[in-house]
């Protein structure tokens, strides 16, 4: 069939499977050109069909030559309807990854679940042993606790008052603003139940309680801090008192793992074009703009780019991680170097739809949402007749 993006809101519902597996080997040959590190053996990603997560496992495997896990929440194609972007993506990984002689599997359902984290063990102990590194990186609508059976929605909302800022259609450009309500006790609560710690705690007690965690692991989380412009909607709000939540869920695992001699982090990524940033109001505009001043002074980074600094000056550079005096490794500090922050700080208070295309990346932005889901790729015959059945190699 002929494979089209068809958008409903900040989501497309389509994907394309040769752009997809494109977008991919784009990040691989990026690592590849890289120096090579001395990074971890086995590799478990939570969380690792697009965006950061994706990102983190193309650098554990083509960066240190690792073996990986990868566990997802992605749909196959059925009948006419593709599958999800990050099937594709995952479907290419596998692929070039046992080119490259590595082992590596795809276990694809919902990390909250007891099952899941019970088959992943399992594929631990026959193929790999131990994993020496868990990068926890889901972006999750909703969450089914494994043992009460409530399922909680996060939501995206200020604290204690309404919250109006600039946003952008990124479809249209027209440049709004945006009144976001303040969340209600039980929507705090259920926020930090999806995006906070508690799961990763638990895939880590799970973990070592069936010894397959090596002394000496490494495990890190991802957060976002960012500056003042999304502070009430993104910091200070409900993601943030999530994000809260998982800098604790680190300490405690910290603790836990320490004696061992292994060691967890929350590092704090760049603001990135993803499925979940896209989701946001405020943020589009807010990256739109901090895109064009970084593109500007050569500063800019993909996921792929920070994920590879992460690992290689970071957690595997063979020294102490430079952290901040929360503890956290920030791999955003590009992006919140003062002279950048002032200049997005100028440029979002002249933003209106006049001018939107002149004054900030949005064109960017624009592209690359619909790159995530393998489309404006180039190279790619998009009226050419594509098969969207895929079949993902090494799937458990
Ligand atoms: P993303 O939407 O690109 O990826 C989310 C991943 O989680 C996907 O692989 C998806 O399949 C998986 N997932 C979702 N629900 C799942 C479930 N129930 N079971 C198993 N897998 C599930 O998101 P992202 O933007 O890469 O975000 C990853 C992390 O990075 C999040 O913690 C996010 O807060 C953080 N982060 C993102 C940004 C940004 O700008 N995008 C910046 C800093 C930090």
């Amino acid at each position: 069939m002929i494979i089209q993006p068809k958008t409903r809101g900040f989501i497309c519902t389509t994907a394309h499977p040769e752009g997809c597996a494109k977008q991919v080997q784009r990040q691989i040959d990026y690592v590849r050109s890289q120096p090579k590190l001395e990074g971890p053996r086995n590799v478990l990603v939570i969380g690792a069909s697009t965006g950061y997560g994706l990102a983190s496992r193309i650098v554990s495997a083509f960066g240190a030559g690792a073996n990986t896990v990868g566990v997802y929440f992605d749909k196959e194609a059925e009948g006419s309807r593709t599958a999800t972007a990050g099937w594709y993506n995952s479907a290419a990984f596998e692929q070039v990854a046992a080119e490259a002689g590595l082992k590596s599997y795809s276990i694809v359902g919902d990390a909250f679940s007891d099952e899941i984290k019970a088959k992943t063990i399992d594929l631990i102990k026959t193929e790999l042993g131990q994993i020496d590194l868990l990068v926890y990186s889901v972006a999750s609508p909703r969450r089914t606790h494994p043992k009460t059976g409530e399922t909680f929605s996060s939501v995206i909302k200020p604290l204690g008052e309404t919250y109006s800022n600039k946003t952008v259609n990124f479809h249209s450009g027209e440049v709004t603003v945006a009144t976001i309500e303040p969340a209600t006790e039980d929507e705090l609560r259920q926020t930090i139940a999806v995006m906070g710690g508690e799961d990763w705690q638990m895939w880590i007690d799970e973990l070592k309680k069936a010894g397959v965690l090596a002394d000496q692991a490494t495990t890190v989380a991802y957060s976002y801090l960012g500056p003042e412009i999304t502070h009430a909607v993104y910091l200070d709000g409900t993601i943030g008192a999530a994000k809260m939540d998982l800098e604790k869920a680190a300490k405690n695992i910290n603790e836990q793992l320490s004696a061992a001699g292994g060691r967890a982090f929350v590092s704090v990524n760049k603001a990135l074009v993803t499925q979940s940033s896209s989701a946001i109001p405020v943020v589009p505009l807010y990256i739109s703009a901090l895109y064009k001043v970084m593109k500007e002074k050569g500063l800019h980074e993909g996921c792929i780019e920070q994920m590879y600094r992460l690992f290689s000056e970071r957690l595997y550079s063979g020294k102490e991680v430079p952290v901040d005096s929360r503890g956290l490794i920030r791999i955003d500090d590009w992006e919140m170097k003062e002279d950048i922050q002032s200049e997005v700080a100028q440029l979002w208070q002249d933003l209106t739809t006049e001018n939107v295309y002149e004054l900030s990346d949005l064109e960017g932005y624009r592209r690359e949402f619909f790159q995530l889901f393998g489309f404006e790729t180039e190279g790619i015959d998009y009226e050419k007749d594509t098969d969207p059945a895929v079949a993902v190699i090494n799937l458990r």
